[in-house]
């Protein structure tokens, strides 16, 4: 392979780019996951973990990729052959849905046109149907990583309410936890669902499950065969900071430095803030090119990826292809139903205007080259969007500061 210089643009929605602090962090000599110093840390860890998802329930964690956090969630909680109420919003919506039928559960999936989040309309019609409520979970995902379609959670939260169902509701926050405001609380969820390589800027390898107390109490009934991923053993050992097998102790130490930076050095509403800026700045530019935003409801837009249509006749396959030759930029790809049709901007994560503009230079320029069909001055928009949404901040900081 030929040497590239400079740094790769990593800028798919997840893996994110890691921060050099926190990949110091991780880079140490082995430790003694049994021995003194672990306890702590862990214990900080754990407690860092509610305030990222808004909890005072436990916060387990798996040395797994975020489908093991799927996974827990389900075997700890249901039982063979339990209804589980699911959305085609879709790709990891779909993939989360295969996992339950493989596990040996009954999902009733609505069908969904991969445009909108799920309606809390149908949430609600779909309960009050079920008259002897053989509907255990509710399943949905915040953020749909494979289109950039936000669900309204608290809206779903509102519908099963209305409909009086005791269902348990668990929601994906893999691509949304720490990029987009979430509240597993407030909003109550019984189990939430995340991973550490998107929002949480750590590398792949840890994922997570917040637990409500109506969740722990579904364990004692829930007969899905279940070992690694048992809740129980792991928040019995986790009180006292160990885990009942090896846990993924570097990446912890890295996830205690992202957690130092989210939490107490940008703050989390300003992180949310910052997502929001710069998913808007990406909207500008979108638009500008002509090109059509995947999402088809503004208020469902996500502020950590844009998915965006490749006009007719026109594959994303080869566009991405081109811009990852030609500018050393890795964008997303299309997922199954959107394969060569769709591109997606990831800006979420360890990511600032600058790495914006430089992702949408490098696409206006692929578009160019590629000869997509598009208008020139994406990049253009976009800097006068931030440039105002700055001044806006400054001026505000000002005023703080009581100087003009
Ligand atoms: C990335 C992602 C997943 C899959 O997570 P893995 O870590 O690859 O197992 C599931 N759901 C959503 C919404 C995601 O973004």
């Amino acid at each position: 392979m030929k040497h590239q210089s400079g740094r790769h643009f990593l800028q798919i929605p997840g893996p994110t780019n890691v921060p050099d602090r926190v990949l110091r962090a991780i880079d140490r000599a082995t430790v003694d996951h049994r021995g003194p110093g672990f306890q702590e840390m862990s214990k900080e860890v754990l407690a860092g973990l509610k305030h990222v998802f808004k909890t005072k329930s436990p916060v387990v964690i798996f040395p797994a990729s975020g489908t093991g956090a799927w996974e827990a969630a389900l075997v700890n909680t249901l039982s063979p052959g339990d209804k589980v109420l699911m959305f085609e919003t879709g790709h990891f919506a779909t993939l989360w849905l295969n996992m339950a039928k493989r596990l040996g559960l009954d999902p009733v999936f609505v069908p969904g046109d991969w445009r909108h989040g799920v309606d809390p309309a149908q949430v609600e019609a779909k309960l009050a149907e079920d008259n002897g409520d053989a509907i255990k979970a509710v399943m949905v995902v915040h953020n749909e990583t494979s289109t950039g379609v936000v669900t309204r959670v608290p809206e779903v939260r509102k519908s099963m309410d209305r409909a009086r169902h005791p269902a348990l509701l668990m929601v994906d926050t893999i691509s949304s936890l720490a990029s987009i405001d979430y509240r597993h609380d407030e909003w109550g969820v019984d189990v939430t669902v995340a991973g550490s390589q998107k929002g949480l800027m750590l590398p792949p390898g840890l994922s997570f499950n917040a637990v409500s107390d109506k969740a722990l109490a579904a364990v004692k009934k829930a007969r899905l065969p279940r070992s690694y991923w048992n809740w129980e053993e792991m928040i019995a050992a986790n009180k006292d900071g160990w885990f009942p097998y090896t846990p993924a102790t570097n990446l912890l130490y890295g996830l205690r430095v992202a957690l130092k930076m989210l939490l107490e050095e940008e703050g989390l509403d300003n992180v949310f803030k910052r997502h929001d800026r710069l998913a808007e700045a990406a909207r500008c530019a979108v638009r500008a090119w002509g090109l059509e935003i995947l999402c088809a409801n503004p208020a469902e837009y996500s502020s950590s990826l844009t998915a965006v249509l490749m006009p007719q006749g026109h594959g994303e396959i080869a566009f991405r292809e081109l811009v990852l030759e030609r500018f050393n930029l890795s964008l997303g790809s299309g997922l199954t139903k959107l394969r060569d049709k769709v591109f997606r901007i990831g800006h979420l994560g360890d990511f600032n205007d600058l790495m914006l503009l430089g992702t949408l230079a490098g696409i206006e320029m692929g578009l160019a080259l590629a000869a997509v069909p598009h208008r020139k001055g994406g990049v253009a928009a976009a800097m006068e969007y931030l440039a105002s949404a700055n001044s806006a901040a400054n001026k505000k900081a000002g005023a703080r500061l009581g100087v003009a």
